[in-house]
């Protein structure tokens, strides 16, 4: 699967039409910038106060409702760090290594899971380790 900074704008845009959903002016915007960020991981919030910006009137709950359009579409993928939502450009499979300290994110390939042995309906895979980061080690043991 590629990732939003693969799949064009028109392409997504195509999608989304295609499964008849309304794109709004806003929605549209979200989209646009998206498309156009760096590969990595994000907070809905911090997405919201750069586009809360560019849009006065944005809402958090519009911005989460397109970024799960996204979602759906397979562009982008979500996952819980433990507390909270996080949203990542990368939609293969992969799983994290969350630092419990200062909450750095790494992504861990996942090299063998055997999805065979489920026999019912595969619907979202999340693969978290939590623990502490090799800098937060360091800084302990100082
Ligand atoms: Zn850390
Ligand atoms: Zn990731």
């Amino acid at each position: 699967m590629r990732s939003v900074n693969e799949m064009n704008l028109e392409e997504i845009v195509e999608q989304l039409k295609a499964k008849k959903i309304k794109l709004t002016t806003q929605r549209m915007e979200i989209i646009k910038f998206v498309s156009k960020m760096e590969k990595g991981h994000f907070e809905a919030k911090e997405l919201f106060s750069v586009l809360s910006k560019k849009i006065p009137s944005l809402s958090i709950a519009t911005l989460y409702s397109t970024l799960y359009l996204l979602v759906d579409l397979g562009v982008i993928y979500s996952f819980s760090d433990g507390q909270k939502t996080i949203f990542d450009f990368n939609p293969a499979p992969h799983g994290h290594f969350v630092c419990r300290i200062c909450g750095k994110i790494e992504d861990i390939e996942i090299k063998k899971l055997d999805l065979e042995k489920i026999r019912g309906k595969r619907e979202k895979i999340e693969i978290v380790i939590r623990g502490v980061c090799e800098d937060c080690l360091k800084r302990v043991k100082d």
